[in-house]
């Protein structure tokens, strides 16, 4: 019996010790630890789809990055709604509206007119 305690205890740690590496890169070891330790195996799911999670936050962060290679982001008020956004952007992030190519002037599309009259 005393043998299981142990085997269950040194699982815990190590399965903490795991979750600690897996987050440690995110300034999250400590949360790592405690889902590895607290919750065994699952709690490593856990831990493994938080890290997945922050790699995509990660990659994110890097394209916007690449975008403005400045480092100052090339904005411009919407024609719809004036929310800053991206010049380059063909959707608004806010309204979700098409917007116009940015060197030629507003084309209107016979599509969205149409449905303008249904709004
Ligand atoms: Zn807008």
């Amino acid at each position: 019996m005393e043998l299981y305690w142990i085997a269950a205890l040194s699982g815990a740690v190590i399965c903490g010790f795991i979750g600690s590496a897996l987050l440690s890169e995110y300034d999250k070891a400590g949360t790592g630890f405690l889902c590895g330790f607290l919750l065994g195996p699952i709690g490593l799911i856990l831990v493994w789809a938080e890290r997945d999670k922050e790699i995509r936050a990660a990659s994110e962060r890097r394209a916007v990055a690449v975008a403005t290679p400045t480092g100052v982001r090339d904005e411009t008020p919407c024609p719809f709604c004036a929310e800053p956004i991206l010049r380059a952007a063909k959707v608004c992030r806010y309204c979700h509206r098409d917007l116009p190519a940015p060197s030629t002037p507003p084309a209107r599309e016979p599509r969205r007119t149409v449905t303008r009259h249904f709004r």
